[in-house]
């Protein structure tokens, strides 16, 4: 029934959209204006005005309101642990991802369902959480020895609430996710806010911003401003080989010709302003290398060769970045919390300063013998939403157990039934 109601309302988004432009998601379909009768003819139409953008303030979490408060609300000092959980692309058509294909248990293992990552949101705000950069939490600082190394930032946020940092991992768009119940890619509305594209299970085109865990969150923080005081959003952990966004701005070593370039060309044309409007409302971005390597076990040539195809192929659209995500939570060299290896160094060298892994909880350490940070993440996703041990530890954020959609999921175990 959900995943009917789901569909109705992006064909009425779809309709709203084109009926009423940038009325389309305040405008209810029976209160939108009439499909216009005629259409005066012009000689030269003149071009659409661009929208002008909603302004959108960002501020950092290290300084303190003047006067300790700031809209009414005080602000305290926080020094303890700052949360971080990881998303990987949400499912927007469960009946498509969970179709019993052999993709449909990865998802169900890797990924959460568009209803659940709703309720997740819902309920991390509820809890107390609010966004933070994780750019904003740690910084490079001398020691008394005069070396760099990273420290962790002293915090000042609003009384009572909690920092938490989301990392959204492989925000591409891959080629093995479209047609099976994702989103295709990001794009302008004509309200100028980013919107969704797709297909849905039926073949139809579909414009919306409540099928993608990014667009999903701009609305979120729209309707909730004090879920993100600071305008932080997430960081995008993005790979290269099948471009970035949805748009296909890799380059192949097979079979390259002008026309392919040509294309490419377009792609990344298209991409930039994507690009500029996630900075401009508080998006980050960090590498999850270009082949999503799994870093742990490939040669120092391998990584560093890949990477440098992330910094000419991806790095020079999003911009520098200082923050890696392991693919496959694989540690660089096999082992950076005890050793700084050479393809660690390597990195750390061409600007990373946070290296993130994933594990059971919120983990971070400043490396002594280097400026960096490496740190785990927390996966909201099947795995941990059906392990009892999992729902213990995420019950700070959320019972799984009003989380998980296990209509829409495989007929697999969950760990705290069968308790
Ligand atoms: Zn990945």
């Amino acid at each position: 029934m959900r995943h009917l109601t789901a569909l109705v309302l992006a064909a009425l988004l779809l309709v709203s959209l084109t009926a009423c432009g940038q009325q389309a998601q305040t405008v209810p379909e029976e209160e939108a204006p009439p499909v216009q009768e005629t259409v005066p003819e012009t000689p030269e139409p003149e071009p659409e005005p661009e929208p002008e953008p909603e302004p959108y303030v960002i501020s950092s979490p290290t300084v303190m309101p003047e006067g300790g408060a700031k809209d009414g609300v005080t602000y305290v000092e926080y020094t303890g642990v700052v949360e971080h959980l990881f998303f990987h692309p949400v499912i927007a058509y469960p009946e498509q991802a969970f179709d019993g294909d052999h993709m449909s248990n990865g998802y169900d293992d890797w990924m959460v369902t568009v209803g659940e990552y709703n309720k997740i949101l819902q309920s991390l705000y509820d809890n107390g959480y609010i966004l933070v950069d994780i750019h904003d939490c740690w910084s490079e600082q001398a020691g008394e020895d005069g070396a760099l190394r990273m420290k962790k930032n002293t915090l000042y946020l609003p009384e009572g609430k909690k920092p938490l940092i989301i990392s959204y991992d492989d925000v591409n768009y891959n080629l093995y996710t479209l047609g099976d119940g994702f989103t295709y890619k990001l794009i302008f509305g004509e309200d100028g806010k980013l919107w969704s594209w797709g297909l849905d299970p039926e073949g139809n085109e579909v414009v919306s911003r409540d099928l993608d865990a990014i667009t999903i969150l701009d609305k979120f923080v729209e309707e909730h401003p004090d879920f993100s005081p600071f305008g932080a959003k997430g960081c995008l952990s993005i790979t290269g080989y099948e471009g970035i966004l949805g748009y296909r701005t890799q380059t192949d070593s097979e079979n390259w010709t002008a026309e392919r370039e040509a294309a490419r060309q377009q792609e990344i044309e298209a991409v930039k302003p994507i690009v500029a409007e996630l900075k401009r409302t508080g998006w980050t971005f960090g590498s999850h290398t270009w082949g999503h390597l799994s870093l742990s076990s490939r040669s120092y040539e391998t990584v560093t060769a890949d990477m440098q195809r992330w910094f000419d192929e991806v790095g020079s659209l999003v911009g520098e970045a200082s923050v890696l995500f392991y693919p496959f939570g694989g540690r660089l060299d096999g082992d950076d919390v005890r050793q700084t290896g050479p393809a660690f160094q390597w990195m750390q060298e061409h600007g990373f300063r946070i290296f993130c892994s994933v594990g059971i909880e919120s983990y971070s350490k400043s490396k002594s013998d280097i400026s960096a940070v490496i740190c785990d993440r927390l996966h909201p996703d099947g795995t941990t939403l059906r392990s009892a041990k999992s729902r213990e530890r995420y019950m700070k954020f959320y019972d799984a157990a009003d989380i998980i959609d296990l209509e829409s999921r495989p007929q697999r175990e969950v760990g705290w039934l069968e308790q």
